[in-house]
């Protein structure tokens, strides 16, 4: 699953348009509800390394710093 760190989010919402399911939502701060597929574009967008996959495997992040 995806899910946002939320002391590194600054509430840009650029990840917002780059989700093809509309799964994120940003007032303030990001948020990701349960229709995610877990495509992982997102991570791709992020700027701060915000958005994390959580999954069997470990931890992911899309940014590697
Ligand atoms: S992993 Fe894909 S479906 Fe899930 S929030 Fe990110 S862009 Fe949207
Ligand atoms: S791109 Fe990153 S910092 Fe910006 S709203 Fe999305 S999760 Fe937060």
């Amino acid at each position: 699953m995806i899910t946002i760190i939320k002391e590194r989010c600054v509430g840009c919402s650029l990840c917002v348009p780059f989700c093809p399911v509309e799964a994120i939502s940003c007032y303030g701060r990001a948020e990701v509800s349960e229709a995610c597929t877990e495509c992982l574009f997102c991570l791709e967008y992020c700027p701060v390394g915000a958005l994390q996959e959580v999954g069997f495997g470990g931890k992911h992040n899309g940014k590697t710093s």
